[in-house]
């Protein structure tokens, strides 16, 4: 190696980020930057009005705890969350976590999603966290599950704030995608539920048996993909199922 390439090789291991630029914009990172530069993480469009009780949806009327579609399809959630407004940076996002090949942009944004998950009344009795899981198929594709590397930054947060008393794992195994369903994009609600019956399937029930679930996905449009894996896990057995998304559309 010569000097220049012993200098370069310097440089990008401690000025410059692996991934090497901000997903949204394109701008160069230094490694003080973390995952996004700083002025696309001021205007990542963070939830702050009024959600709904149980999946965590913006709602705009004051006068309702629920939103239209866990009101009108009693959604099984005991509680939820979503982080981002699916819109603009927030849309961009969950694109570079899925398509650019970025899984430490899917913990980074799971650990800003479990330091406000830690405050939510419901994060005392969450024994397990499990990704919506994809089909063998679409990993081989992907080489990682995003809503996996989400669901491992949310769990490092909870475990930091030292809030859950429980010994926290993290169950991606007990869930599986069995069968592959076409891309849902564009699709009515009443289509995806179809296409999506019976398309995941437990493993190892005794270790889900009246255990709570935090349920973790990347967006939240219809809620049929969560309302599908929430209800395969409550038959198998689980206690109850709360649900943390990336992002939500809003009702
Ligand atoms: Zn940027
Ligand atoms: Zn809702």
């Amino acid at each position: 190696m010569n000097l220049k390439q012993i200098l370069l090789t310097f440089l990008e291991n401690n000025l410059f980020l692996k991934n090497g630029t901000c997903p949204i914009c394109g701008k160069v990172l230094f490694v003080t930057d973390r995952f996004l530069c700083r002025q696309c993480e001021d205007e990542l469009p963070i939830i702050n009005n009024p959600t709904c009780e149980k999946c965590g949806r913006p709602i705009f009327r004051q006068d309702r705890q629920l939103c239209t579609p866990c009101a009108k399809h009693n959604l099984p959630f005991a509680g939820g969350y979503a982080h981002l407004r699916y819109e603009a940076i927030g849309k961009n996002l969950v694109h570079a976590i899925k398509f650019k090949d970025r899984p430490h942009l899917g913990i980074w944004v799971g650990t800003q999603m479990g330091q406000v998950i830690a405050k939510k009344s419901w994060v005392k009795e969450i024994d397990l966290i499990i990704p919506v899981p994809l089909h063998p198929n679409r990993l081989e594709e992907r080489g990682y599950n995003q809503s996996e590397k989400i669901a491992q930054g949310i769990m490092e947060a909870i475990t930091q704030a030292g809030v859950n008393k429980k010994a926290l794992t993290l169950g991606s195994q007990y869930l599986i995608r069995s069968r592959d369903t076409p891309h849902q994009i564009g699709q009515g609600r009443e289509e995806r539920l179809r296409n999506l019956t019976g398309a995941f399937t437990v493993k190892q029930i005794e270790a889900i048996q009246n255990k709570t679930v935090l349920l973790v996905d990347d967006v939240l449009t219809t809620g049929a993909t969560l309302a599908e894996t929430g209800a395969t896990l409550l038959e198998a057995g689980v206690a109850q199922v709360c649900i943390a998304t990336v992002c939500a559309v809003a009702e």
